[in-house]
């Protein structure tokens, strides 16, 4: 029987996992690791390397080794916040059809969603070579805050790497349900996920076996890398100070430097000083070695920043949620970043209680993946959702690595039902540089809702409708998703044209327009024209 998976895609690293009725159990890498580098790169030799042997070659092979492909994935390239993440990029991107980004690989021109199904691949392989039978089914996990775009670039990048995308579930919800899956829960619970490149918070009522996102809120271009790059600068100034050299100019030299901060940064997490010598530093054919020592305390003062914005956007969620942090019985931790001791610090400070680590974070998303995967599969579920251990053959089970195993125990649970909300609202543009609300952030989804326009000239034979995410009354302060037009109108006067608008968010938090003439019934629909991803379908 061919398997399902659950996969946790994530900025910088990746996990794939396989929910069966005894629990879910990790695919290995190679190596062995569980957590798998979401790195692809390009070797001088030819041929294709994923994981932790393409991490291995960031700091020889910069210029063609692609990491941290999701700050891209399904964006516009004239967004300024991606012009923001190119710049520390040092490989080539360049602007494709539809301002999408195209990844410029030696001789090859590649998609961000041919990329990730690079990654998406080797987590199947892994999968695959581990169970001994084919994966063909997955669940994916997406920040609870990505658009419509990314969402349809992720689900590509399943597709072209093999696989059918049973659900796009977001990474929250996924983290909640791996805590609360089978413990009969009646809770509400924070997820704090503070990864390598986002941060995502939402607040989720468990009730027996449905999970309800109450709140969510995020910053797509926060995380780890934010600190990595902070502890790099200060590297790089002290080598300007000590070397005269600046690397900042140096594509080599700065890579290496971010490598070499990572490392310290983890350092730190443990120990109160990090001291050392930096050595691989190429500079025109010579060595140089930087000497460091920075105290936790310094650290702490670079990335307060980065931290109290994390807290901020908690304390969003929670007034958007209308709780106060005493009604949070569970902060769950996902994410590397929250090993950060100041992250955990101001976590306890503002709930009054230590994060729940009971499992890693690192592995809680795919985790929870896999059980939505189990679920959807029919793997994890016989009759009427009852657990049976014959569902799955049992010589797949022994070269896996266990992880926990919440449900089992004698009673099995129900299949979980996942209820998210929208996580940012959902616009169109009208006269005069404004924009309307169709749906307001935080709905429950799936959803759908229709409002009627009128025409705002005379004799107007196709309406033209821009559509955008955020908040802002001003279309142009908000995220542009797309385009519809709806055409073939008959002329009349202004006014007397109503056009029903509809959007509808699906399963997978992607979004669908329809366009319709209340008189004559001419319909445009999901036509919607998404800069920098493929178009709906
Ligand atoms: P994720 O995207 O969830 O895989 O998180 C990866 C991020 O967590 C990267 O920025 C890592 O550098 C960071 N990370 C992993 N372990 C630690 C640690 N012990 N201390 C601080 N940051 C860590």
């Amino acid at each position: 029987m061919p398997f399902a998976v659950g996969i946790d895609l994530g900025t910088t690293n990746s996990v794939v996992a396989v929910a069966t009725p005894t629990g879910v159990e990790f695919a290995l890498g190679p190596l062995g690791e569980r957590v798998h580098p979401s790195v692809v790169a390009f070797p001088p030799t030819g041929g294709v390397v994923v994981g932790t042997e393409a991490k291995a070659r960031r700091a020889t092979e910069p210029d063609t080794t692609v990491y941290s492909a999701k700050r891209l994935i399904g964006q516009n390239i004239k967004s300024p916040l991606v012009q923001l993440a190119l710049t520390g990029l040092p490989f080539r991107v360049d602007e494709g059809p539809n301002q999408q980004p195209i990844i410029v690989m030696r001789d090859r021109r590649l998609t961000v969603p041919e990329v990730s199904a690079q990654v998406l691949g080797h987590l199947k392989r892994c999968a695959e070579r581990q169970l001994g039978d084919r994966v063909t089914q997955a669940v994916i996990t997406v920040p609870a805050n990505f658009s419509d775009a990314q969402r349809q670039a992720t689900k590509e990048a399943g597709r072209l790497a093999g696989l059918d995308v049973l659900r796009l579930i977001n990474e929250p919800t996924a983290a909640a349900l791996a805590y609360g899956f089978g413990q009969r829960k009646q809770e509400v619970v924070c997820v704090f996920d503070f990864g390598g490149g986002t941060f995502d918070v939402s607040l989720l009522v468990i009730k027996d076996e449905v999970f309800e996102v109450l709140a969510t809120d995020g910053d797509f271009f926060l995380g780890g890398d934010d600190i990595d790059r902070a502890i790099a600068e200060f590297l790089a100034a002290e080598m300007n100070r000590h070397q005269h050299v600046d690397p900042r100019a140096d594509n080599q030299l700065m890579t290496r430097l971010v490598l070499a901060a990572e490392e310290i940064k983890m350092h730190l997490s443990a120990a109160s000083s990090a001291e050392g010598v930096i050595d691989g530093l190429m500079r025109g054919g010579q060595e140089v070695k930087l000497p460091f020592r920075l105290t936790r305390a310094q650290l702490e003062g670079m990335v307060r920043g980065f931290v109290d914005r994390s807290i901020e956007l908690t304390r969003r969620a929670l007034t958007a949620a209308r709780l106060d942090p005493r009604d949070i019985s569970e902060v769950v931790c996902v994410g590397g970043t929250t090993r950060v001791p100041l992250v955990r610090q101001r976590l306890a400070e503002l709930f009054g209680r230590e994060p729940a680590l009971r499992i890693n974070p690192d592995e809680v998303v795919a985790q929870g993946a896999a059980i939505q995967a189990g679920s959807l599969a029919g793997s994890l579920f016989h009759g009427r959702g009852m657990a049976t251990r014959d569902a799955v053959p049992t010589h797949a089970m022994s070269p896996l690595a266990h992880g926990d195993v919440p449900w089992a125990s004698a009673v099995a649970p129900a299949r979980p039902i996942l209820l998210d909300v929208t996580p940012a609202g959902l616009r169109i543009a009208t006269a005069g540089g404004f924009s309307e609300e169709i749906l307001e952030r935080n709905l429950p989804t799936p959803i759908e809702r229709t409002r009627t326009f009128t025409t705002a000239r005379d004799h107007q034979t196709q309406v033209v409708i821009d559509c955008c995410r955020g908040e802002s009354k001003r279309f142009e302060e908000n995220e542009l998703l797309g385009r519809l037009v709806l055409e073939g109108l008959p002329p009349r006067r202004r006014g007397d044209v109503r056009i029903d608008v509809t959007f509808r968010v699906d399963q997978d938090g992607i979004l669908h327009v329809r366009a319709r003439d209340a008189d004559t019934g001419i319909e445009q629909e999901t036509a919607l024209e998404v800069l920098g991803a493929p178009v709906a379908a």
